[in-house]
C-alpha cells in the first residue's frame, strides 16, 4: 500500500413508487420533492478511485434484477466499493449522500459503511470561500474550464421511471459527469482540506511528500510559528497545500 485510497462519488436516486404510495399518493405526482431514503432507492453510482483514469457510473438498469425500486444489488456493489476506502470525496454528501447510503444499508440489512474521512466540498467552499452560492456548478464554473451536464430536471427522472433508454443513458451520462466536475472543483480546493489521510503515511520510505496529494514536488517555504515551536514550512508545487515539519527528518503534516 504506497497510497491511499480516496473515493469520489455521486448518487442519483428515485422515488420507490409503491412505498411513496403507501406514505401519501400525492407525493407520486413529485418525483423530485421525495427525497428521503426511506422511500426512494438507489439508481446510479458514479464514482473514482482518486489516481486512476476512469470514472465509472453503475446503474441499477445494468445489473442482473432488472426492477429500478430494488437497490440491494447497487447497495451491495456501493458498499463493498467504500467500505475500505481510507477517505471519500463527495459534493454535499454529508447532508445528503452520505445519509442515503446509509440509509439504504440498514434497509437492506447490509452493513454500513464504518467511519472514514469524510472530504465533501460543499462544506469546503462554504467554510473557506465567500462564494454567491455553492453548488457544484456554481463552483465548477467558477474554478474550473468544466460545467455540470444540462439535464431534463424532473421530466428526466419521470421518464427513467417509466423505464425510457434514452433517458436511462443520460442519467447514467450526467451521474458520471458530475464527478469528473467534483474531482476538478475537489482539486481546487485541496490546499483548504486538511483531513485527507496523509500521503507520507503509506509511502515507506519517503517522508517528504506533499501530505495532501502526495507529490514529490514540495518546495521550502519559509518557518512557521506556534506560540511553542517553529516550524519548517513546505509549499506543494502541484496542489497548493502548505505543510510543515519540526525539522527535515520529520513527516509532513497540514498545518
Ligand atoms: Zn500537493
Amino acid at each position: 500500500m504506497t497510497e491511499p485510497k480516496i473515493v469520489l462519488w455521486d448518487l442519483e436516486t428515485i422515488p420507490n413508487l409503491s412505498e411513496v404510495m403507501k406514505i401519501m399518493p400525492s407525493l407520486s405526482d413529485y418525483p423530485g420533492l421525495t427525497l428521503k431514503a426511506s422511500i426512494n432507492s438507489i439508481i446510479c453510482f458514479g464514482y473514482k478511485i482518486y489516481g486512476t483514469k476512469d470514472t465509472n457510473c453503475i446503474n441499477i438498469w445494468d445489473l442482473k434484477n432488472k426492477n429500478i425500486n430494488d437497490d440491494y444489488e447497487l447497495c451491495k456493489i456501493i458498499q463493498d466499493t467504500l467500505k475500505d476506502a481510507d477517505a471519500i470525496v463527495t459534493h454535499n454528501g454529508k447532508r445528503f449522500d452520505l445519509k442515503f447510503l446509509q440509509t439504504r444499508l440498514i434497509f437492506h440489512g447490509l452493513p454500513t459503511l464504518p467511519k472514514i474521512q469524510h472530504i465533501d466540498t460543499c462544506t469546503e467552499s462554504k467554510k473557506n470561500l465567500l462564494m454567491f452560492n455553492n453548488r457544484l456548478n456554481t463552483l465548477a464554473k467558477f474554478m474550473t474550464s468544466e460545467e455540470k451536464m444540462e439535464n431534463g430536471g424532473w421530466e428526466l427522472w419521470v421518464k427513467v421511471l417509466q423505464g425510457d433508454k434514452r433517458s436511462m443513458k443520460i442519467m447514467s451520462e450526467y451521474c458520471k459527469q458530475d464527478v469528473v466536475v467534483l474531482e476538478k472543483v475537489f482539486k481546487k480546493l485541496m490546499p483548504f482540506i486538511n483531513n485527507l489521510p496523509n500521503h507520507n503515511r503509506y509511502s515507506p520510505i519517503e517522508k517528504n511528500l506533499c501530505p495532501n496529494c502526495g507529490s514529490s514536488r514540495v518546495h521550502r517555504n519559509g518557518f512557521r510559528n506556534t506560540k511553542t515551536n517553529t516550524f519548517l514550512r513546505y509549499r506543494c508545487i502541484d496542489c497548493g497545500t502548505s505543510s510543515h515539519a519540526k525539522t527535515d527528518k520529520h513527516m509532513l503534516n497540514t498545518a
